[in-house]
């Protein structure tokens, strides 16, 4: 093992953030490494107390000078944050990959994302205007968007660089004051992402954030009357429980919730854009990605030629410590590591056959939480493996005879995230394509995460609203009309 991680939050982010300022909590929750199974370091467990204190913050500055920042402005605190990001990559990829267990690459590749999210939502943020509308002779009639006030924002484990700015840099740029919760087994990274918003320039309560358990302070945040709109990414069963509370305080929300997104490769395919790409969708993270690739609907007659490549090409997969180069690293928690195993134990007690097994470096730590990437087919459609989402590096190939039935197998879960068509037939991939019931649809291509400037979000249990692009500004603002007369 070389360069053992060493990254740690800098001394001064501690606590929880309100005011502009770190505060100190009434109690603390300690942070573990995934790839070392240790405690590193300890983030605050907040609680109603600390989420009271965030939403006064947050109202206080909408009251104050952050209410009277001017769109422009916005914009260029979060640009100017975009290059602080940006100078900060390497230091900030280094704590990634040791918070979240990813491969120092993708860390890497989350840095560069992270800082694009600040680029452009600071270009829009003087840019979302509204319409003259047509009305009554004598009357003027216009429409402009105006923030929604207090903004709670939940995100998950597994992209946190990713989210964060996903999250608060579209409520930024359309002037809310924003209240931000990671994850509690990923919060290094956004600690260090409100800081900079800070030393960027935002006024005090413009920002804020708070940590710790879901059931404490996520629960607190999203049931709070002062907040005005939940912008919610992770499970659907959690997502269920926002929603309720946000319905009880009659608010909006988005949801961001799971996928259990296909892949359908067809016989004519290109194999050299095909095979890395489908590989990489299932295995990018531990395959803990909500639109992660992992039903591969296969073509029969592509059986003995493609579904080879992609077997091979799978077994070549290797687990690593986060430092060491390789596809994926550990997944983030032993609970995360018994759901997958129990996947896999499930699959083989029902005599689905391995078709293909990632590698496991002999230099992984014993204590760490790795699971072996596996491919198992052929699933039958209606299998838990092909229906359920496994959050793991777990792929289920079901093969398909016609297009009909391909689009039927892609359609019959019950999430509705994103979808892969491989195929050299345009017309075939267009009209696949556009009967699929999903938020975002590849062809030839698949950005699992990816493309900031695309609208991003699930239809069925995959939730709703979109994040990522001009609609997520949307999201962030209502539409205000106001209607004058002149005569
Ligand atoms: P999770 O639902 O357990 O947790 C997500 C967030 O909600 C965390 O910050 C957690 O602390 C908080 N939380 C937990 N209980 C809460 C409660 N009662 N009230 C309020 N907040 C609460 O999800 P996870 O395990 O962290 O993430 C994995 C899930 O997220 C997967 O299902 C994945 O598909 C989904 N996800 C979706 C997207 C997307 O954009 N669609 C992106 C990433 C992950």
């Amino acid at each position: 093992m070389k360069d053992l991680p060493t990254a740690v939050l800098p001394d001064h982010i501690t606590g929880f953030l309100a005011d502009g300022a770190w505060h100190q909590p009434r109690g603390w929750l300690d942070i573990v490494a995934p790839a070392e199974a240790q405690p590193y370091g300890r983030i605050a467990a907040c609680g109603q107390a600390e989420v009271d204190r965030a939403v006064a913050s947050a109202q206080a500055a909408l009251d104050g000078d952050w209410g009277r920042t001017a769109p422009a402005e916005r914009g260029r605190l979060l640009s100017k944050a975009g290059l602080m990001v940006a100078a900060r990559a390497e230091e900030l990829a280094q704590l990634e990959s040791r918070d979240t267990g990813k491969p120092i690459a993708q860390a890497r590749a989350d840095m560069v994302a992270c800082a694009r999210y600040y680029e452009y939502y600071g270009g829009a943020a003087d840019k979302v205007h509204g319409h003259q509308i047509p009305y009554l002779n004598g009357h003027y009639a216009t429409t402009e968007h105006i923030p929604l006030g207090v903004t709670a924002h939940i995100i998950p484990w597994n992209y946190p660089a990713q989210m964060f700015p996903r999250s608060v840099g579209p409520a930024l740029a359309m002037g809310n004051a924003v209240i931000m919760k990671p994850a509690e087994d990923a919060c290094s990274v956004p600690l260090v992402l409100a800081d900079i918003l800070l030393e960027a320039g935002f006024p005090p309560g413009a920002i804020n954030m708070v940590t710790g358990l879901g059931a404490e302070a996520g629960a607190a945040l999203s049931n709070h009357p002062g907040v005005n709109f939940i912008s919610f990414i992770g499970s659907t069963e959690t997502g269920g429980l926002v929603q309720q509370a946000a319905a009880r305080n009659h608010i909006g929300c988005t949801m961001e919730l799971g996928g259990k997104s296909a892949q359908i490769v067809f016989a004519d395919a290109d194999p050299a854009l095909t095979v890395p790409t489908v590989v990489g969708a299932i295995t990018q993270h531990a395959g803990q990605t909500c639109s992660a690739g992992s039903r591969l609907l296969i073509e029969r007659s592509a059986m003995d030629t493609l579904l080879p490549l992609i077997a091979e090409a799978f077994s070549k997969v290797r687990v690593v410590m986060p430092w060491m180069e390789g596809e994926l690293g550990p997944v983030v928690n032993a609970r995360q590591k018994a759901r997958v195993e129990g996947y896999q134990k499930l699959a083989e007690e029902d005599g689905l056959p391995i078709m293909a097994a990632g590698q496991m470096s002999p230099e992984l730590s014993e204590d760490g939480y790795f699971v072996q990437p596996r491919m198992y087919g052929p699933v039958p459609a209606d299998h838990r493996l092909a229906c359920e989402e496994v959050f793991g590096p777990v792929l289920a190939v079901i093969p398909f005879d016609t297009e009909a039935e391909a689009v039927a197998i892609a359609e019959s879960v019950q999430y509705g995230l994103t979808a892969g068509i491989w195929t050299r037939n345009g017309a075939r991939a267009l009209r696949i394509g556009r009967q699929m019931r999903v938020g975002q649809v590849f062809v030839n291509c698949y950005g699992a995460g990816g493309g900031i400037e695309l609208p991003f979000g699930g239809m069925k249990k995959s939730g709703f609203g979109r994040e990522k692009g001009w609609d997520a500004l949307l999201e962030f603002s209502a539409l205000r009309t106001l209607v004058m007369r002149h005569d």
